[in-house]
């Protein structure tokens, strides 16, 4: 099972975070105009491959600067006790990989059975991408930030920021290969 990361370290941009309701007429701007900016991520040229990390990995398809949206993480929204409930519902199935992405507590996008190719984003220590959340239209949205200039061919990472077991015997090991890996996934 793939279990994506515990983001309560990430940065989280808070502009724009207001209710709909509560939002005043400048937040609402504001929002319009990151919808116009991170609304729809442009439609990269993404392939998904073999990686040397894990599995099957994304990969560029082509040259993306720094600062671009890569791609939206999609799934079901879920809270963390429907989280818990789904994943032992996938492991009483047999459902091999599942893929829930922690946001925080109350945000847990499974991208099991509803996703796009970002489900298959691998973790590096020294990542490409960064994570990031923006609320457009009231919707928390998790999208993932070219971190510098992406080469065609480079496969896309992120940190998963997975805490290491404490049981040494139960640790993965991570594939990184990065200069600065931290040795383990988890
Ligand atoms: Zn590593």
């Amino acid at each position: 099972m793939r279990r994506l990361k515990q983001m309560e370290d990430v940065p989280v941009q808070r502009q724009g975070c207001a209710s709909p309701r509560s939002m005043r007429l400048d937040k609402a701007m504001e929002e319009q105009k990151d919808l116009e900016k991170w609304g729809q991520p442009p439609d990269w040229n993404l392939r998904l491959k073999t990686s040397s990390i894990d599995r099957d990995g994304i990969f560029a398809g082509e040259k993306i600067p720094k600062g671009s949206v890569v791609i939206e993480y999609v799934g079901e929204v879920v809270r963390h006790v429907q989280s818990n409930r789904r994943e032992r519902r996938y492991h009483a199935k047999g459902v091999e990989s599942t893929y829930m992405f922690r946001f925080d507590r109350d945000m847990i996008i499974d991208a099991t059975n509803v996703g796009n190719l970002a489900r298959f984003i691998n973790h590096s220590c020294q990542p490409n991408c960064d994570t990031t959340a923006k609320v457009i239209n009231g919707q928390k949205r998790v999208l993932f930030v070219a971190a510098k200039d992406i080469k065609e061919g480079e496969e896309l990472t992120i940190d998963y920021q997975l805490k290491p077991e404490e049981d040494e015997s139960k640790r993965v090991p991570c594939n990184c290969n990065t200069p600065h890996c931290r040795k383990y996934l988890y």
